[in-house]
């Protein structure tokens, strides 16, 4: 082991130059110092070569963050590099508090005085951390020294703020930076749609156009991924646009995310456009986004002669492939396919099933019906199954009416430790699966614990495009300025549809309430209103495409089947799952999600 002595005493002779050696491992860093200390290296050469091995041991995933500490602590007077290294090395590190911690240690005992390069990394710890307050008292310093204008700095708080979520901070220092180039554009973009605010992402990316500021691909990616999340379809179109005026290369991952955008806004066919242009190789990227795109709106058969396709052209899928593939199966509820598929997978194609690919497994013998099956995979499978098969499972138990199997899942779930985002997942699950057996003491129960936890349900939200902007509504919305219009809408749909004899499915309303009020709380769910503004808004023949955050529920999905007879309407329905087409009173699910 390294010892302080040995380090500092090195004998000054005359000069053999510096071992030249490229260190690719410890134990080859260990063998480096050993004949540094032997050979007798002058002290410049021999400092040469303890900085390699410092750096080495500090930066590389080969390397080993104790050793690098531990000749820091030899060195007689560590500079600024030195410093700079171990907090950069500490800001990655499983443990980034310790780079904090670190330079708090530095600024009490060493007369170095940190610089534009030491911010950046306490930064980057703060935001893996969470940490806004030390953020904030950071930047505090970060200005009295003087370091406030530095783009590179302002770039760091910018990333801070978002990860911290204190998004209005960061629009702060964005506001005051003088020259705001397309990395800060770009930075901001980014925390935007990172903190699920893609419509903020979009307006920011709107104002670089308008300010001529030059976009290159980085920022495109980004803004495409906040246009699939929102649904903006027109937006991406324009950003499509912007990627054809400005000429920026249409390199794999561009297309990769037009192709995503374009499917997840529910535009399959622009998708497949994309993708057959692409005129370079395409990689296994573009394949797999192409395949997931077509398993999302349901065409499974085109999803899966892709994939042939492109195992003929010698593409090796990776996971996600492997992911698009099954949830192909799964969307088709073609059992004995999707399951053979899942047990063949490592040996023709070299990847092992992950949980994603028993979870789309789980839900195809889940959703038909065949539950001990779904049951017995999940018992047998050779990864701990998370909260997410299970809750899979006890659902397909709600629809399928197998209320015994239910509780003893229940039962088994309630026993696992979990983390509150699936606390949050279990009791709601677990409340509805009561609601829709009557027993109201039970649900009761499982509201109580939510509560009493501080647990709280998100809302169902759903998203609709009207002239290039998004309007969002969430159950029972009246804050939306059209509110009136919308809720009257509602109204002249009802009436229609009661000529259909169109009956509102009231076991979906999960309270102990009477008819009357469920079906009033049925005709307010979000994708509802959504529907509703987007008759009122487009004009006839028009499709209508609506973004929900979670699955809807069969009273919406029925009802959306008879607006688009009644009213001539193409509605397109983009769920937690997949996507549904309503076209003439028929949907492309074939009322299978
Ligand atoms: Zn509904
Ligand atoms: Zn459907």
């Amino acid at each position: 082991m390294l010892s302080c002595t040995l380090v500092g005493a090195l004998p000054c002779t005359a000069a053999p130059p510096p071992l030249k050696m490229e260190i690719n491992s410890m134990s080859e860093a260990l063998q480096l110092h050993a004949q540094t200390l032997k050979s007798g290296n002058n002290q410049r050469n021999h400092q040469h070569d303890l900085t390699k091995i410092f750096t080495f041991s500090a930066l590389s995933s080969n390397g080993d963050l104790t050793y690098a500490r531990l000749i820091l602590d030899s060195v007689p007077s560590p500079n600024s590099f030195h410093y700079n290294t171990m907090i950069r090395a500490y800001s990655r590190s499983p443990d980034p508090i310790k780079a904090l911690h670190f330079f708090l240690s530095v600024i009490r005992n060493s007369p170095t005085i940190p610089d534009k390069f030491t911010y950046p990394f306490l930064l980057k710890s703060c935001a893996r951390l969470g940490l806004t307050h030390q953020g904030k008292q950071l930047h505090g310093l970060i200005v009295k020294s003087g370091f406030g204008s530095d783009r590179y700095v302002q770039h760091s708080l910018i990333h801070m703020y978002c990860a911290c979520q204190k998004l209005g901070h960061a629009f702060k220092v964005f506001d005051k930076m003088r020259e705001r180039d397309v990395v800060s554009w770009t930075a901001m973009i980014d925390g935007l749609v990172d903190n699920d605010r893609p419509l903020e992402a979009m307006k920011l990316f709107e104002k670089m156009i308008e300010d001529k500021v030059e976009v290159n691909e980085v920022t495109v990616v980004s803004v495409l991924r906040a246009c699939a999340e929102a649904g903006a379809l027109s937006v991406g179109r324009r950003v499509h646009e912007v990627v054809k005026e400005q000429r920026i290369e249409l390199k794999a991952h561009v297309s990769t995310a037009l192709i995503d955008m374009y499917a997840k806004c529910g535009c399959i066919e622009s998708a497949m456009r994309v993708f057959d242009e692409i005129n370079v190789d395409k990689d296994v990227y573009s394949w797999t986004a192409m395949i997931a795109g077509l398993a999302s709106h349901g065409n499974c058969q085109e999803a899966l002669d892709l994939f042939n396709q492109m195992q003929e052209l010698n593409i090796n899928p990776d996971e996600r492939t492997m992911t698009a593939v099954l949830s192909a199966y799964r969307n088709a509820g073609w059992v004995r396919e999707g399951y053979t598929c899942l047990k063949t997978m490592h040996k023709k194609y070299g990847v092992w099933p992950t949980i994603q690919h028993y979870g789309c497994v789980v839900d195809l013998l889940a959703r038909v019906g065949h539950l001990s099956d779904a049951e017995e995979l999940i018992k047998n499978m050779p990864i701990k199954p998370d909260g997410v098969l299970w809750r899979t499972l006890i659902w397909a138990c709600k629809v399928h009416k197998d209320m015994n199997r239910a509780e003893r899942l229940i039962e088994h779930l309630e026993s696992l430790k979990m983390d509150s985002n699936d606390d949050c997942g279990n009791l709601v699950l677990i409340g509805n699966v009561y609601a829709s057996a009557g027993k109201w003491l039970d649900k009761a129960r499982t509201r109580e614990l939510m509560n009493k936890r501080g647990l709280v349900k998100p809302p169902g939200a759903s998203k609709i495009e009207i002239d290039e902007a998004i309007h969002e509504f969430i159950v029972g919305d009246s804050d939306h300025p059209e509110a009136e219009k919308i809720y009257a809408k509602l109204d002249e749909i009802e009436e229609k549809l009661r000529e259909e004899e169109y009956q509102p499915k009231l076991h979906e309303v999960l309270l102990e309430v009477d008819d009357e009020e469920k079906a009033f709380q049925l005709s307010h769910h979000s994708e509802k209103l959504a529907l509703a503004f987007g008759l009122i808004k487009t004009s006839p023949g028009t499709e209508i495409r609506i973004v929900k955050n979670l699955r809807s529920c069969e009273d919406c999905h029925a009802f959306m089947k008879v607006i688009s007879k009644k009213y001539q309407r193409d509605i397109i329905m983009r769920d937690r799952i997949r996507f549904h087409h309503f076209s003439n009173g028929i949907c492309s699910c074939k009322d299978y999600w």
